[in-house]
């Protein structure tokens, strides 16, 4: 439910005054009102910015302000500013986050007020220990939760033509560290606020290379083909494999922060779209991720509209079912993750923007729709991210308790589930037919975070029901024989992935068989994606508590297999294909060797072989093989 402090939000307007008028920089100021296009598309909350005598502002640093026409900054001018403003300002601190596939760095700034920066690492303490309630009684965790501060984490620029966010969060940067409005003073003292400016900084780099081209060659100049190394849009979609090293850096971040909100910022929508989505949400998720993401929605929107806003609304849009998406490392993890939508215009131009009926139309979800034509610049789309953002650091500034209570007991529910309710566990035999595939399945979860246990005994439960099982066909001679199997095992050093953990969610959604409405709309995205489907990799859910009791230790590393050769000075030597992915690597890797591949399977020396093994003759071939 919404709290008090929003459900006075009519005053609004008297409670968030800016007491700071004094010290506004009126050229500043002057030059928001002439780069906004309309007086609709700004806020009080934004249409003026401190100066400071010690703190440089955007314009004093790049002699423009942030959003202005035909100005786009590469990833170097934005680290510049944000080093500047670290370097200016005890209330931020500026961190490298991790490298990208062509060496470019990925960097956060970290704000609060000074107090809170000089023991950041006590709150990052806070909020760790908050993420696993195991090793933390609950009188503790009662006092944990009132000293603790929520961190917001925002990431911009993850797609790169849509420009605008790598923007706004300088100036939030700034006005963050130097505002002494009670917002930004609630702000900077009950929330730690992180920003990653870039979240795929090879394209952005490509992007703006791209736009300055193009302006100065009459608009002509080639599009971006991929906007990372390896990748276009669907690197947002990289939660699971966790192919990309921006995917990977986020998430090691995450881990090492437990951030409370993480919110993602894009540019595909008209003129403020918030995430909740229409549903049907993901199965797995604890219903009161749904509500913290309907609570701060509705904040925004309200506040928004309040102020005259056109085109803020929520629902509609996206599921909320796929859970790959950058944000949903916070919601997978007993974390908040949401988005924006603004309106970009793929660069800094200024232009006229007519929508589709079908975006300006008045529905349920959005009685406060876009207009059909507006002349549209990159200070609009500034003015709407950034006052949405300041809202909603607001709310969880004034309900910063609620928010990292509910983080914790998240947490806490999880575990009860996973000791109470089906299914307790996956194991993962490891003498399956793909023994690469599954220490690369073990490896994956263990990156993820999941924690993963080896059985030091042979394992045996009822089946009383097992989906999962075995990448079997589930029709219906299975389901026969499934009557007739009453138990299942698995041999000691079988994997285990226990669901009595922190991050049972996670787990779920990883392992578990996706059960997507049929009667639903048609998705936004992905509705299935099981793992070990994906990988061919046999993984038993296991809806039978005593697995629970087994003897096992946990792994901090997937336990590997050794390739060995059986025999020396043969005719020839077999390799039988099991399909994992190095197959196919060991034929490139030994490019020089004569290898033949067998067009059907057959037995030898009392082994069966599966079509496509490799038959390597000694004859011909160098080395050791003769
Ligand atoms: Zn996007």
């Amino acid at each position: 439910m919404r709290r008090p402090a929003s459900l006075i939000g009519g005053l609004a307007l008297l409670l968030y005054p800016c007491l700071s008028l004094a010290q506004d920089d009126a050229e500043y100021a002057k030059r928001i009102r002439e780069y906004t296009t309309d007086p609709r598309f700004l806020s009080d909350l934004v249409d003026h910015l401190p100066s400071s005598e010690s703190v440089p502002s955007p314009l004093d640093h790049f002699g423009e302000i942030i959003g202005a026409p035909n100005i786009l900054h590469s990833t170097t001018e934005i680290y510049g500013y944000l080093r500047a403003l670290a370097d200016a300002s005890a209330r931020v601190e500026y961190r490298a986050v991790g490298r990208t596939e062509e060496g470019r760095e990925m960097v956060q700034v970290i704000i609060a007020d000074e107090a809170t920066i000089a023991e950041l690492e006590r709150y990052r303490g806070y909020l760790n220990r908050l993420a696993d309630p195991r090793a933390l009684p609950k009188e503790e965790a009662t006092q944990i939760i009132a000293a603790a501060k929520p961190v917001y984490y925002i990431t911009a620029g993850l797609h790169s033509p849509e420009t605008g966010p790598p923007e706004m969060v300088m100036e939030l940067a700034y006005r963050l560290a130097v505002e002494e409005s009670p917002l930004v003073q609630a702000v900077r003292e009950n929330v730690i606020t992180i920003i990653v400016p870039v979240a795929e900084p090879d394209g952005r780099d490509r992007m703006v290379d791209v736009y300055r081209y193009r302006k100065a060659h009459d608009d002509v100049g080639p599009p971006l083909l991929y906007w990372g190394k390896y990748v276009a849009h669907d690197n947002n979609r990289d939660g699971f494999g966790l192919a990309l090293a921006l995917t990977r850096n986020i998430l090691r971040d995450y881990l090492h922060w437990k951030p409370t909100v993480m919110h993602d910022l894009h540019e595909s929508g008209y003129y403020l779209y918030v995430s909740t989505g229409t549903g049907p949400y993901n199965e797995q998720l604890d219903a009161l991720t749904i509500d913290e993401w309907h609570n701060l929605a509705h904040e925004e929107v309200t506040e928004l509209t309040k102020r005259g806003m056109p085109g803020v609304w929520t629902h509609a849009f996206y599921t909320g079912w796929a859970a790959n998406y950058l944000m949903w490392i916070a919601n997978t993890r007993n974390s908040i993750g949401r988005f924006y939508e603004t309106l970009g215009n793929g660069g800094a131009d200024t232009k006229e923007r007519k929508l589709r009926a079908s975006v300006t139309s008045r529905e349920w979800y959005r009685p406060n729709p876009p207009l059909e034509k507006a002349l549209w610049s990159l200070r609009n789309n500034t003015n709407y991210m950034q006052s949405g953002v300041l809202v909603a650091l607001k709310y969880v500034a004034d309900n910063r308790a609620d928010f990292v209570e509910n983080f914790y007991l998240r947490g806490l529910r999880a575990l009860e589930r996973g000791r109470s309710e089906a299914p307790y566990a996956w194991v993962i035999p490891r003498q399956g037919r793909r023994p690469l595939a599954t220490e690369e399945l073990a490896a994956l979860l263990l990156e993820q975070g999941i924690e993963v246990h080896v059985a030091e005994e042979d394992l045996s439960w009822s089946m009383t029901s097992d989906p999962a099982s075995s990448g079997a066909n589930a029709a219906a001679a299975g389901a026969a024989a499934k009557q007739a199997v009453a138990r299942q095992t698995a041999p000691r050093g079988s994997y285990v992935v226990r669901l009595d953990q922190p991050y049972r969610t996670l787990v779920r959604v990883l392992l578990d068989v996706q059960s997507f409405p049929e009667d639903a709309r048609p998705p936004y995205d992905d509705t299935g994606w099981t793992l070990p489907y994906l990988r061919q990799v046999a993984a038993h859910r296991v809806d039978d508590p005593a697995v629970l009791s087994a003897k096992m230790r946990r792994v901090s590393a997937p336990l590997g297999v050794a390739g060995r050769l059986e025999g020396r000075r043969r005719g020839f030597y077999l390799v039988d294909n099991t399909t994992d992915d190095n197959f196919a690597v060991l034929r490139f890797r030994l490019s020089d060797v004569t290898m033949l591949a067998a067009e059907a399977s057959f037995d030898a020396d009392g082994r069966r072989y599966n079509a496509g093994s490799f038959i390597i003759p000694a004859e011909g071939n160098p080395g050791d093989l003769s």
